[in-house]
C-alpha cells in the first residue's frame, strides 16, 4: 500500500530539507483530538531527536484527557497567554508542518498567519479534498489516522529505531481513537501492522486506553445519562438518531467542549442505525458531528449541507442559524436521503 501522493524525488527533496537542523512549527486542527495531538507531539518528538527545534502550536486548547502526551506540557495554544510567541515561532518558522487537516479554515485564527509565512509546508494528513497550500504533500484519503501517515514518514525516512516508548504512545493513541479502538472500516493490516510494531517499542496499551476512554468526571457520566436518556431522539423510518444539545444544558452539566467528544457514537449502537449526528450550541456556532457506517457518505452530507467535512464515516459541520433551525433543516432533508439511508450497502 502507497500511502504517499509525494513521489521518491519529493521525499529526497524532503530529507534534504531536514538535513540541517531548522526552527519548525506543528500545528494542527482546531479541538484537537487524540490524531491530531498524537500525530503532533510524536512528529515534534522525532524532530527534535533529529536535531531540529519544533514547537507544536495549536489553535485552540484540547481535552484534559489528552495531557498526558509526551512534550504537551510545551504545546502553545494560540488561544492562551503566549499568542505573542506563537506568532513570533510562526514568523521566524523554517518550516511548517500541517497535521490532520487540509483545510486552512479548521485552524481558527492561526490561519492568516500561516498563510503569510513563506517558510516550505508540509501537509500530512488524511481527510477528504485537502486544499492545495502546501509544498510537501503527505496525504492519503484511506490512511486511518494521521499517526499511522508520520509513522510510515519516519520508516520511509529510515529512522523506526527513533521511535521510543513516549513518541510511540503518542502515534499510539491516534490510531486508537481515529479507527474507534480498531472497529472501524478503517481498521487495515498495515493498522494492525504499525500497532503492532508500536507495542514492540514496548507501550502498555491498556494504559493508553484507559487514559483515553476511562478518564471521565463523574459530571462527564452524568451528563451522558442525561444525553442519552432526555437528548437522543431515533427515527427508524430512516435509520436515524441524533442529539441536540443547548448552551444551557451544556453549562447545566459543567460541560467543556470536549465532554460531548464520543456522545454521538452511542446513536451508531442502536441496531439499524446508519447515520448519527449530535448538535451542540456553541458561543458563536452550532457544532454538529455526523457519524455513519458503510457506504453513507457523512462527509458528502455535510458538505453539501453544513458546511464541513471530513471522512465517509466520521464527519463535522456548522450552522449559524440557531440550534432549533439547524435541527429543523437536518430532518427537512432525510427525506431525500431516506432511499440511501434505508438501502444502505456494506
Ligand atoms: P468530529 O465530529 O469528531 O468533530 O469530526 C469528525 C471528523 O471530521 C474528524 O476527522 C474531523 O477532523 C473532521 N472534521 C470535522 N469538522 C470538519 C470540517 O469542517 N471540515 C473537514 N474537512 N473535516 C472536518
Ligand atoms: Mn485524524
Amino acid at each position: 500500500q502507497e500511502f504517499f501522493t509525494e513521489s521518491n524525488q519529493k521525499l529526497k527533496s524532503f530529507n534534504d530539507l531536514l538535513s540541517q537542523p531548522k526552527k519548525i512549527v506543528i500545528t494542527t486542527h482546531q479541538n484537537p483530538d487524540a490524531d491530531a495531538l498524537g500525530s503532533s507531539l510524536g512528529l515534534a518528538a522525532y524532530l527534535k531527536k533529529k536535531g531540529h527545534f519544533p514547537t507544536v502550536i495549536t489553535p485552540t486548547d484540547y481535552p484534559d484527557f489528552l495531557k498526558w502526551m509526551a512534550g504537551e506540557k510545551e504545546i502553545i495554544n494560540f488561544e492562551g497567554d503566549k499568542q505573542d510567541l506563537a506568532k513570533k515561532l510562526i514568523a521566524e518558522a523554517e518550516m511548517i508542518f500541517c497535521l490532520d487537516f487540509s483545510a486552512l479554515n479548521r485552524i481558527k485564527h492561526m490561519e492568516e498567519f500561516i498563510k503569510n509565512s513563506s517558510a516550505p509546508k508540509v501537509l500530512v494528513d488524511h481527510h477528504q479534498q485537502p486544499e492545495n497550500f502546501a509544498d510537501f504533500v503527505f496525504w492519503n484519503e484511506k490512511a486511518a489516522a494521521t499517526c499511522e501517515l508520520i509513522y510510515e514518514l519516519i520508516e520511509k525516512l529510515g529512522d523506526k529505531n527513533l521511535i521510543d516508548i513516549p513518541l510511540a504512545e503518542c502515534l499510539y493513541a491516534g490510531l486508537v481513537t481515529d479507527t474507534g479502538s480498531f472497529r472501524f472500516d478503517s481498521t487495515t493490516k498495515e493498522i494492525h501492522r504499525i500497532a503492532g510494531e508500536l507495542i514492540a517499542v514496548g507501550i502498555h496499551t491498556n494504559g493508553i486506553h484507559r487514559k483515553i476512554f476511562d478518564s471521565n468526571s463523574f459530571e462527564r457520566m452524568k451528563f451522558l445519562g442525561f444525553a442519552l436518556g432526555e437528548k437522543l431522539t431515533y427515527l427508524p423510518e430512516y435509520n436515524v438518531a441524533y442529539m441536540a444539545i443547548s448552551r444551557e444544558e451544556l453549562s447545566r452539566f459543567g460541560s467543556k467542549n470536549g465532554d460531548t467528544e464520543g456522545i454521538v457514537n452511542y446513536g451508531l449502537a442502536i441496531k439499524g442505525v446508519v447515520m448519527a449526528a449530535i448538535f451542540t450550541e456553541r458561543d458563536d456556532m452550532i457544532r454538529i458531528s455526523f457519524r455513519s457506517v458503510d457506504s453513507f457518505s457523512v462527509s458528502e452530507f455535510s458538505r453539501t449541507h453544513f458546511n464541513g467535512g471530513g471522512h465517509k464515516n466520521a464527519a463535522g459541520g456548522r450552522s449559524h442559524e440557531t440550534l432549533s433551525k439547524t435541527v429543523e433543516k437536518f430532518l427537512a432533508l432525510l427525506p431525500k436521503y431516506q432511499n440511501e439511508l434505508l438501502n444502505n450497502l456494506p
